[in-house]
């Protein structure tokens, strides 16, 4: 049997097949991170599931790589490779909501904007990232930590099955019931195991929450991280959020004099009743005399989109990531040194909390292992200049240097960067040798390994 060719790949697929040769080709290269430069053999905008069978086919019979793309967010550039073919789901972003069961089925390549336009009106939501742009697909299998978290658990936690479209070219059911070892990688797994052309959600009643953010003095710093760390421990579950350093953009509710400096800031969410919020709130404006603020009753939506335009397509990324189970003074210290000193308005630092429901899962019922962290941390460099690379790269790895001796091992593998593949053993600690047997299962060789990868 002759191996596919790229023009038989064209006649079979419903979607469309861009190569070097076809118009907007350096369009669909594109990922989200700037900094990415991948040229790959064919885009497939796939627009079924049957266009990622024979997107998958392609690549194994060319023994040539092969990239899944969801939301294209991915820091360290999993969505695009050189020279392989790119099974682009973003043209597969279709949510349709059983209410009755609140259950949504949502594509593969959907993002948090398509998920949540799609629940909000049904008053159901369950947990998506911080930014409404990032693709449910990448989130989800890596874990998923979001402002619901702590109420709802992880996005993964959240996930009820899959249809997979496997290293065979087979399109597999994973659930509770189905290919349990493979629904069980998935949740916290990463792309690993497949593609994933559907997604089904468990959604909870979530629909307008009290929240946004309140920026501070960078000298109360210290107050808020110490404050942050206490309260959350036994902060109702319903109450979501998060410290960050923030340089203050240009925004009407911010003093203008103020703009372009940094601060420490509390995010809040809380997803309970919305005449309880002020209340439940209020602890995190007591912290500190507040500089600026922009807190009150919003759709879940609109805050799930408030930071969208920090983060906008083009910039260039390099981020890392810590768990931590305590938040210690040491590690506190360190964040005071180095937050201060986010360089640019795009860039950030949150501490997600990851208590609450996310710890009533345990370590070993789901790949995501780090289930005693309180919290988890992001030092996301983004900026709009190529120039800047190495001042902005540099913060990041300093801050980091500063902060992994009083943190965990591991980190969360969708904050991380390329080369942080050396902490992937340590980020699935307990739960490494079970998901090097699944992979081994179905992808023995390591098809799919644009990703943070688990070896078979
Ligand atoms: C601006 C920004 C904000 C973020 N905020 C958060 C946040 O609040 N919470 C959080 O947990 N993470 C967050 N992240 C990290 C995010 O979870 C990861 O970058 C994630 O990988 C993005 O998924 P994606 O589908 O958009 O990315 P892609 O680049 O498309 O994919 C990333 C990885 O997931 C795999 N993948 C994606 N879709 C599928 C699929 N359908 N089937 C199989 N594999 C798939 C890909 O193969 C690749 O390995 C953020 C990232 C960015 C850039």
């Amino acid at each position: 049997m002759s191996t596919m060719t790229v023009e038989q790949l064209r006649e079979q697929v419903r979607g469309t097949v861009i190569t070097a040769e076809d118009g907007g080709y350096d369009q669909a290269r594109r990922v989200h991170n700037a900094m990415i430069d991948c040229r790959p053999r064919a885009v497939v905008r796939c627009a079924n599931a049957g266009d990622v069978i024979s997107t998958v086919n392609f690549a194994r019979e060319n023994g040539i790589d092969i990239a899944v793309r969801g939301g294209a967010h991915s820091v360290p550039g999993f969505g695009v490779c050189n020279d392989g073919v790119v099974a682009d789901l973003s043209a597969m972003r279709s949510v349709r909501v059983d209410p009755y069961a609140r259950t949504a089925r949502v594509e593969g390549g959907a993002t948090w904007s398509d998920f949540n336009a799609a629940t909000y009106p049904f008053g159901l939501a369950s947990t998506g990232g911080i930014i409404s742009t990032t693709g449910v697909g990448g989130l989800t299998l890596g874990g998923g930590i979001g402002y619901l978290a702590r109420g709802l658990g992880l996005s993964c936690d959240n996930l009820i099955s899959a249809d997979v479209v496997t290293a065979d070219g087979q399109l597999l059911i994973a659930s509770e019931t189905q290919n349990e070892d493979l629904f069980w990688a998935l949740r916290g797994g990463g792309g690993n195991f497949g593609a994933v052309t559907s997604f089904e959600f468990q959604l909870s009643p979530v629909k307008d929450i009290y929240g946004g953010p309140i920026f501070f003095e960078l000298e109360r710093a210290g107050d808020v991280l110490r404050f942050f760390r206490e309260f959350i421990v036994d902060a109702p579950e319903q109450l979501g959020g998060f410290p960050a350093f923030q340089i203050a953009p240009p925004l009407p509710f911010i003093p203008a004099d103020r703009h372009g400096e940094p601060f420490v800031a509390l995010v809040a969410c809380w997803a309970g009743p919305i005449e309880d919020g002020e209340k439940a709130v209020q602890p995190f404006r007591d912290v500190a005399p507040i500089v600026a603020e922009m807190v009150g009753p919003m759709p879940y939506p609109a805050l799930n989109s408030a930071f969208d335009a920090l983060v906008p397509p083009g910039l260039q990324h390099y981020w890392k990531a810590n768990f931590n189970t305590e938040l210690t003074d040491e590690a506190i210290d360190a964040h005071l040194i180095h937050g201060p000193k986010v360089p640019a308005v795009n860039s950030t630092v949150h501490i997600y909390p990851i208590n609450g429901a996310c710890h009533r899962v345990p370590a070993d019922a789901t790949a995501f292992a780090y289930r005693d962290a309180t919290f988890a941390t992001v030092i996301a460099g983004m900026w709009p200049d190529p120039a800047d690379n190495d001042a902005n790269v540099q913060w990041v790895r300093d801050y980091y240097a500063a902060t992994a001796p009083h943190s965990e091992e591991g980190g969360y593998i969708n904050f991380m960067a390329a080369d942080d593949q050396n902490r992937i053993v340590a980020n699935y600690k307990g739960n490494y040798d079970r998901l090097v047997d699944i992979k081994k299962k179905y992808d023995p060789d390591n098809l799919f390994h644009m990703n943070q990868n688990i070896k078979p």
